[in-house]
């Protein structure tokens, strides 16, 4: 409490003395710059304004639009019944009004060239941002960095903010030039999105994570009137395998499966080659699979290029920027959103690769960067959410990995239900589960496993709405609300909580599972 009283108070001390005086009105130097134009960056500068609203502030992007909300990309955007809304990077939200992806207005940002940023002579107040540029340097005894151009700008505090770079698979290297792409910018966006357009096509996306899953759905769903076919590729048991439980992993994949999508789980691709126009998978099982094109989404890699050649510290189980629970690598250094690794005080050493970390995780950065007084500790858990067809969309807090054991609350009877694998066809003894699960250690199942027939997808059960809880060393460490929205603040305060068996009623009382 008195940690958050010392906050609050020192919340209300505006910027002074965060940056030099001396150096201010030298040229190219900018007393905040913030490199990468994404979501990170943008949280933080609005962060950096709210406390100095005359903070002058240079945004670096590589991207040739400034920043933008990438979740519409797998989602709404496919759902735009309009051509004109989509090619105006405009979609519905779930509420129904229209958005635009774009995150800010032409009022709060004025966009630079390489050109007019040689003209300028003295950093004025307010926000440029220089895209189309990459930084290449960045030298963090001198406080400097080096643009692709050559140039080179000083700054008093920089921003890390480099997002990710989507990895690929060497396999799929003999399909032919053009025809596998990764997703992850709206130039992704648009090239897939033309390519739909046509009839007849097939896609294959490789990858059962957040993005193929989304992405399979939703490309399904746009392409389904042209006749175009979506095949969907994993290792995993089922979508979303390293994250759900494995019986809601492998019903989420009955339910891509009703939007169209050939899901084929289990499954790897072990060569590729150009048939025509078109590209020849060959997966393991000697199963042959064509397609017009092939998306690859097997996650990203934190984008350290920068922060590597500058000597700061990386994470190297984790992959990111190993910066302070303040989100601090060096000093005048800091670094926001997926390339960052962090200090969680309740769940410990992380790397989050979701929106609302960029969002939340920017916001501390830039708070922290325009008072040298505030010392604030990143410690608001961040949430993430999906949709996945019309039956399936959640939120979540937390550490949500499949390897850790399980307790699921669903509105079906029976309420309570215990542990993943053990709820499946072919599942290990219950104790055996339990202690594969918790990383070596000896630890019992915590719950009353559901039995086994409840849980089958063969029966058709649905699950409508309810709460996975995820458990290590007995305490709570991730929380999945699943069709269950509006519940993002009771997760958090139960988060790093003891799970105790005999409480679970009374814990999971305020996500109203059996209220319907
Ligand atoms: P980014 O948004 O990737 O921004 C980094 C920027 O830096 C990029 O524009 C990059 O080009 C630029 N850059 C990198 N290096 C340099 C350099 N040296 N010089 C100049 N510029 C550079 N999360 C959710 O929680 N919910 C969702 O539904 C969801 N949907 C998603 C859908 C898609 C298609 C994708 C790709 C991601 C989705 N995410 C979602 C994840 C979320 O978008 C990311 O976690 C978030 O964008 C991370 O923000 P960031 O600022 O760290 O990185
Ligand atoms: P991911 O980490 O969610 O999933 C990686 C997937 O790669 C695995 O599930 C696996 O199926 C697949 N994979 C790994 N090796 C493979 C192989 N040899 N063959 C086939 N598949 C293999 O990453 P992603 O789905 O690629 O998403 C990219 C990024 O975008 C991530 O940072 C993700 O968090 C983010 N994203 C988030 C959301 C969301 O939060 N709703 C939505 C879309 C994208
Ligand atoms: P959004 O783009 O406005 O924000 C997404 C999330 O990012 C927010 O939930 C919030 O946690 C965070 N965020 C964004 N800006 C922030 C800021 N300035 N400060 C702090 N946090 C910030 O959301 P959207 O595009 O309207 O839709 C996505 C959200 O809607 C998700 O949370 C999703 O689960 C929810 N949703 C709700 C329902 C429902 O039935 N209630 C249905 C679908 C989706």
């Amino acid at each position: 409490a008195v940690e958050e009283a010392v906050e609050e108070k020192e919340e209300e001390t505006t910027a002074a003395a965060a940056v030099p005086a001396a150096t201010k009105h030298e040229k190219d130097y900018y007393p905040y710059i913030l490199i990468g134009a994404g979501t990170a960056s943008f949280a933080a500068m609005e962060a950096i304004r709210e406390k100095d609203p005359s903070a002058a502030i240079l945004i670096i992007g590589n991207e040739d639009i400034g920043p933008y909300m990438r979740p519409p990309l797998s989602k709404e955007m496919w759902f735009n019944k309009e051509e004109e809304t989509t090619k105006n990077l405009s979609f519905k939200d779930w509420q129904g009004k229209e958005r635009n992806i774009v995150l800010h207005g032409k009022e709060t940002i004025q966009s630079i060239d390489q050109e007019a940023l040689e003209k300028i002579e003295s950093a004025e107040s307010g926000v440029k941002l220089l895209t189309g540029a990459t930084v290449e340097d960045l030298n963090v005894a001198e406080q400097s960095l080096t643009l692709n151009n050559g140039k080179v700008l000083k700054y008093g505090k920089v921003l890390l903010a480099t997002g990710g770079i989507p990895k690929t698979l060497p396999v799929l290297q003999g399909a032919g030039e053009g025809k596998v792409t990764t997703f992850r910018s709206v130039e992704d966006f648009k090239k897939l999105h033309s390519l739909v357009k046509s009839a007849d096509k097939k896609i294959v996306i490789v990858g059962g994570g957040f993005l193929g899953s989304e992405l399979a759905v939703a490309v399904s769903h746009y392409g389904k009137e042209k006749n175009v076919k979506v095949t969907q590729i994993f290792p995993e048991d089922g979508n979303m395998g390293l994250v759900f439980p494995r019986y809601l992993s492998k019903w989420t994949t009955s339910q891509v499966e009703q939007e169209g999508v050939t899901v084929k789980p289990n499954s790897r691709v072990a060569s590729t080659k150009a048939v025509g126009e078109q590209v020849e998978l060959t997966l393991e099982n000697g199963e042959k699979v064509l397609a017009d094109h092939v998306v690859v989404a097997v996650g990203i890699e934190a984008n350290v290029e920068l922060a590597k050649k500058a000597g700061l510290e990386l994470d190297e189980h984790r992959g990111g920027v190993v910066v302070n629970a303040e989100l601090q690598a060096r000093r005048n250094v800091y670094c926001a959103g997926d390339m960052t690794s962090f200090h969680d005080v309740t769940l410990g050493r992380r790397r989050v690769e979701h929106y609302d970390n960029a969002i939340l995780g920017g916001r501390v950065a830039g708070q922290n960067m325009a008072s040298d007084k505030l010392h604030k500790v990143y410690k608001h858990q961040s949430m993430f959410w999906s949709d996945l067809g019309p039956h399936i969309g959640y939120e979540a807090v937390g550490i949500l990995d499949s390897k850790l054991s399980t307790v699921s609350i669903w509105t079906k009877k029976p309420t309570v239900a215990a542990a993943d694998a053990a709820a499946t066809e072919e599942a290990p003894a219950k104790e055996e589960a339990a202690d594969k699960k918790d990383e070596g250690k000896r630890e019992r199942a915590t719950a009353t496993p559901l039995p086994a027939e409840a849980v089958k997808v063969e029966d058709k059960e649905k699950y409508n709405k309810g709460l996975v809880l995820y458990l290590k060393d007995k305490k709570i460490v991730g929380l999945l609300m699943w069709n269950n929205f509006g519940k993002v603040e009771d997760a958090r305060k139960i988060l790093g909580q003891v799970y105790d068996t005999e409480k679970v009623e009374a814990l999971v009382k305020p996500f109203g599972i059996h209220e319907e």
